[in-house]
């Protein structure tokens, strides 16, 4: 029988805020363990939580974002069980009456535009950490910090609208883009600040119900996330195809042994006891508090995509890579240096290629760049490089002194002794000059022998002293040799 696939995500998003979600605890990594607590987020008697503002912020603009429905008011609820690494031993999350409800992610596959449905988007804590060293055989002890317990989180769940692995990546990896884009994470998987449980089921290919899920855990890498749900499927497969049914689960992925491991079944599943927390006041939100969100929401990052194809006329290619991150988006729009299409897609191939190539190699980000770059700067260089008064090598080798050494492309220069002859002025004597001392050549290229035109151009370039630019020469002479053709 051919099944079909149904796959529905939850995704956590840990928030680049300063401090914890309910109390003023320093998030933040590296800390020595259990340093960064107090009596709220180890949940001691009589303590009492605050709701951080910058977390509900961040949750307004993701789900402004996304296109969802806003609830004014919303609740915390205590979802309850015990975990060592919970030291109150429960969760505050939202339950029936989460923050944002509904919206939609845009993801482009395969060059095809989709949209996945969303379900909810809610506020909760994240837990501590468990460490298990005598799994490895170090001590028979296992270790517990709570420094990440209380981290605000965003949980986002999906409807059960993917239908393939390479959904489910194509799907975070536009997360992923959009939560930096916002700026609220730092959206890296392998440091848990985002994390992904998959909900996977079959079912025979056009019936309308679902079939059994299962609960894929542990997926932290966008690669664990296509290789888990791809052996989950395959599992499936065999066990409907074998007559036999699916039991619901919750499933481990080990990408290191690329193997599935089953936790718990329902058998074994929790009764959260899911009631409001009544340390909490019900959450709301404000009209002037939804309408600066609205109002501080940037471009997002799929429309700007859309911007530099259809306005800017750049290749589709160019568009991605550019609005991949924000810092480089805006930086190229601040650096290209007049609006027409040959200027703008100079400043890409400049951004795209020798920039960012120099961001990876010195590990920099974008800010340790424009601190010793000022947009205004690079944009004054892709000028030069625009009006063809640079030629290549010198080009390539002022980009080269930008990041180390201060001043204008033209001081650049001159400190290090570098004369371009460029402009027209200054060239068309020479030009006209070795027109006069080589007729002969100059009678070849007139009959049409191409060849001879690079001869003239280097006895221009000889003439001036290497220090004229090629496109110019060549313009130059062209412009001449068509006067003398005419008369
Ligand atoms: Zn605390």
């Amino acid at each position: 029988m051919a099944w079909e696939v149904v796959i529905g995500l939850e995704c956590h998003i840990q928030l680049a805020t300063r401090t914890k979600m309910f109390c003023g605890c320093t998030v933040g990594f590296g800390a020595e363990p259990n340093s960064t607590v107090c009596p709220v987020c180890l949940g001691l008697p009589g303590a009492l939580p605050r709701v951080n503002a910058r977390a509900i912020e961040a949750a307004l603009a993701l789900g402004t974002a996304l296109g969802c429905r806003i609830r004014m008011q919303s609740v915390f609820a205590r979802k309850n069980y015990f975990y060592p690494d919970m030291p109150k031993n429960y969760q505050v999350t939202q339950y029936d009456q989460p923050i944002c409800e509904g919206g939609q992610l845009p993801v482009v596959m395969d060059g095809v535009a989709r949209t996945f449905e969303l379900t909810r988007i809610h506020c909760e804590e994240d837990a501590g950490k468990s460490f298990h060293p005598e799994r490895h055989g170090d001590r028979r002890l296992s270790r517990v910090d709570f420094n990440r317990a209380g981290v605000p989180l965003l949980e986002l769940v999906t409807e059960p609208v993917l239908r393939s692995p390479g959904e489910c990546a194509a799907f975070l990896t536009q997360l992923r883009r959009l939560v930096r884009w916002l700026g609220i994470s730092g959206g890296d998987m392998e440091k848990g600040q985002l994390r992904c449980d998959a909900n996977v089921s079959l079912r025979p290919v056009g019936a309308a119900t679902l079939g059994t899920k299962t609960e894929l855990k542990n997926l932290n890498t966008i690669k664990g996330v296509e290789r888990g749900v791809t052996a989950e499927i395959a599992r499936q497969t065999a066990l409907l195809d074998a007559g036999e049914r699916i039991v619901q689960a919750t499933l481990l992925f080990d990408a290191e042994r690329d193997a599935l491991e089953i936790m718990r079944t329902k058998e074994h599943a929790h009764d959260y006891r899911y009631f409001p927390d009544p340390d909490l006041p019900v959450l709301r939100v404000s009209a002037a508090q939804l309408e600066s969100a609205r109002a501080a929401a940037p471009e997002l990052p799929w429309d700007r995509e859309a911007r530099y194809r259809d306005a800017l006329a750049l290749p589709a290619y160019d568009a991605q890579v550019l609005t991949e991150a924000r810092d480089v988006s805006d930086y190229f729009e601040a650096c290209v240096p007049a609006p027409d299409a040959a200027s703008v897609k100079l400043a890409s191939n400049w951004v795209m290629t020798e920039l960012l190539r120099v961001l990876k190699d010195r590990e920099w980000s974008v800010a340790d760049w424009s601190e010793r770059v000022s947009a205004a700067r690079f944009r004054e260089f892709l000028g030069k490089v625009a009006a063809k008064e640079l030629p290549g090598p010198i080009a390539k080798q002022v980009f080269a002194w930008l990041p180390d050494e201060t001043g204008s492309v033209a001081e650049l220069l001159e400190r290090h002794g570098i004369k371009v002859a460029g402009g027209a002025d200054e060239l068309r004597p020479l030009v006209r000059a070795v027109l006069d001392e080589n007729p002969g050549p100059v009678q070849q290229v007139l009959e049409g022998r191409e060849a001879t035109f690079g001869f003239l151009v280097g006895m221009v370039m000889k003439k001036s002293g290497g220090q004229a630019v090629p496109q110019v020469v060549n313009q130059l002479l062209r412009e001449e040799l068509a006067a003398r053709k005419h008369a």
